[in-house]
């Protein structure tokens, strides 16, 4: 493929479907999104990566291959789907489909998987050959480079940090199993612990910006943090905490050169970010290891658009 060539990235999820024009050096060039239509994820990729060739026609721009992350377990080798929460692609056999349809190289992987991918071609994570990605939004995706290699599994169902358990008599989650890391460190918890909080304190600041306590957000407990709101520090602290648990996890198996986090929940900053980073630290000196790198994305909300680019680039066929 000569170098002048750009890729098509997709990134599919179970409520949006992204996509974006990538040149080879990391730029995003044009971008399409639209709601996922949950019954066929796979005829919504093909809208999507349809959309963009007729987009590149007009920019003069040649494409050489199609990336696509995708939400759920997925068999890269032979590009498809072998299990999906929420989402039902109607043709599971993903990369098949795209190659009949477009004649161009395909490469399709878990979601998690192509962004972190991103970070180690064009993101903060650049040349580094052991890192781990941690997407933190409602729950926590997550992606392992081991030794320059995408960590896959036996059946592409690898690399799930977020359902390892940090508590075993902790909150009840999705996939069966009670305590797991993004129950107690990501968007959910912060909006279960800030439940919690307010019943305790009602005056807490966070009810002048949720419109029920059931309805509470992180955004919501973030923006009372900033006034600092005593319940919702502790709060935004306790999840940070618990990620700095799930961190040491991380370093404790993979010994990563660098932990890049990514995702909607990073925003909240550094009442949030600061304690992950000193429990990183208290626990990882407690055992006299060096210091691990911890980065925030580079490549921002279209890190999966971009990662599923630079896995085309490099992987497609
Ligand atoms: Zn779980």
């Amino acid at each position: 493929m000569s170098e002048s060539r750009a890729a098509i990235g997709v990134d599919i999820g179970g409520t949006k479907v992204k996509g974006g024009i990538v040149s080879s050096k990391g730029a995003l060039h044009s971008r399409v999104e639209h709601d996922t239509d949950v019954h066929a994820g796979t005829k919504s990729i093909i809208a999507t990566v349809h959309e963009l060739l007729e987009r590149s026609g007009e920019l003069g721009v040649a494409i050489g291959c199609i990336g696509v992350g995708a939400a759920g377990f997925i068999d890269s080798r032979s590009g498809t789907v072998i299990f999906a929460a929420n989402l039902v692609y109607d043709d599971p056999k993903v990369a098949e489909a795209l190659k009949a349809r477009f004649g161009l190289p395909v490469v399709v992987d878990n979601d998690a998987n192509a962004a972190t991918w991103g970070e180690k071609i064009f993101g903060t994570a650049q040349g580094a050959a052991n890192l781990a990605l941690l997407t933190i939004g409602t729950g926590i995706g997550s992606g392992f480079i081991v030794n320059g290699e995408l960590l896959r599994g036996a059946t592409g169902a690898g690399a799930e940090m977020g359902h390892t358990i940090v508590d075993p008599s902790g909150p009840l989650c999705g996939c069966g199993l009670k305590g797991c890391f993004e129950q107690l460190a990501a968007g959910r918890a912060i909006a279960r612990l800030a439940r919690e909080g307010v019943t305790e304190n009602p005056e807490s600041a966070i009810m002048g910006f949720a419109s029920s306590v059931e309805d509470i957000s992180a955004r919501d407990v973030a923006r009372a943090a900033a006034g600092f709101d005593e319940t919702a520090c502790r709060v935004l602290r306790r999840a940070g905490q618990a990620l700095g648990v799930g961190m040491s996890n991380v370093v404790n198996i993979f010994d990563p050169e660098v932990i890049v986090l990514g995702g909607g929940i990073i925003k909240v900053g550094e009442p949030y970010l600061g304690p992950a980073r000193d429990q990183l630290v208290k626990m990882t000196m407690s055992q006299r290891r060096r210091p691990v790198r911890v980065d925030v994305t580079s490549l921002g909300a279209e890190s999966g658009i971009i990662g599923a680019a630079a896995l085309a680039f490099d992987q497609a066929a």
